[in-house]
């Protein structure tokens, strides 16, 4: 079997889609970015903040790399419990932040490659943009992405290889699932207005998520009460329709004690016993800690 059939179906066992395409598409996709720094449809911080140390880190692991294979693996919203006073607070994490699966699938990609003679590793690149032009997933108009089959409960990720990429590979246009034309309700959904239906862009700057994943305080226009998720915002992608047979997919995954609720809320982050480090990494949020008694306090009192 050759090696990209070999793939697909070892990566087909967990329900998991791959596309291989040409390393060079990781430049396009670069400048693709830089240009939308420049006209002003990404905001300066979010290029600042995010997308340049991103780009700086792509560079050094480029070297001998002939292909990206630009993985999505389902993965959904995770349920999170808390204990106060003898009570019960439940909330949730979305699908993007654990990282479970992305050990998985590098395991299972060097797994098939090696007997081959071939390596992967991790890539580190703007993954929603990579996998729409790779036509691997399609954009919202929530600028969340969507692929057949997982609606946008996935997680996608990324390697280089010097895997030799299919002469046909594909190379598409970022643009919107058609859905859309024929639907606002993730617009009338967002309550920050980040969801504009007259562009493509959402404004990021105005997403709950560029606000509670960082540590500076929320903003007055920020009603408390919609927050929805520890860290992100979920509201856009449960009420969109290609998420309808996803919807009730939320998993069980980590319920906190009372004394390990109490060190979050009085942010008392560092020095981390085990277990409590454990369930953390679990949900992904070990790079979130300094937000999350803020972010959980909020939710809380919202609560009542
Ligand atoms: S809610 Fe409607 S408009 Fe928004 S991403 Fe889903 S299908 Fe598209
Ligand atoms: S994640 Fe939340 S705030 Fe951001 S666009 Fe979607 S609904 Fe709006």
């Amino acid at each position: 079997m050759d090696p990209i059939n070999h793939l697909h179906r070892r990566l087909a066992t967990i329900n998991c889609k791959a596309t291989i395409i040409p390393v060079s598409r990781a430049a396009e996709i670069r400048d693709e970015i830089f240009r939308r720094n420049v006209t002003g449809d990404i905001h300066p911080d979010l290029y600042r903040l995010w997308l340049t140390p991103l780009f700086e880190a792509a560079e050094k692991k480029l070297n001998g790399a002939k292909s990206l294979i630009v993985t999505a693996a389902p993965q959904y919203p995770l349920s999170v419990e808390f204990r106060v006073q003898d009570k019960t607070f439940t909330t949730r994490v979305p699908p993007t932040y654990t990282h479970g699966t992305d050990y998985l699938i590098h395991y299972l990609i060097t797994d098939v490659l090696t007997g081959y003679g071939l390596t992967a590793r991790k890539a580190v690149l703007p993954l929603k943009l990579t996998a729409v032009r790779s036509g691997l997933a399609a954009y919202g108009r929530n600028n969340v992405t969507y692929v057949f089959g997982m609606g946008s409960f996935f997680r996608l990720a990324a390697f280089y290889s010097d895997l030799e990429p299919p002469e046909d590979a594909p190379w598409e246009e970022a643009q919107a699932m058609e859905t859309c034309d024929r639907c606002l309700s993730c617009v009338q959904a967002c309550p920050t207005g980040a969801i504009d239906d007259k562009r493509f862009l959402i404004r990021a700057e105005k997403c709950l998520t560029f606000f509670n994943e960082r540590e500076q305080g929320f903003p007055d226009w920020i009603d408390p009460s919609w927050h929805n998720c520890l860290v992100g915002c979920l509201r856009c992608q449960l009420v969109c329709p290609m998420n309808k047979r996803h919807e009730k997919s939320i998993q069980f995954s980590v319920a906190f004690t009372e004394p390990e609720t109490e060190r979050i809320l009085s942010n008392r982050m560092s020095d981390l016993p085990v277990p409590m480090q454990t369930k953390l990494d679990q949900l992904g949020l070990t790079d979130y800690l300094p937000v999350l008694a803020r972010n959980l306090e909020t939710l809380m009192v919202k609560a009542g």
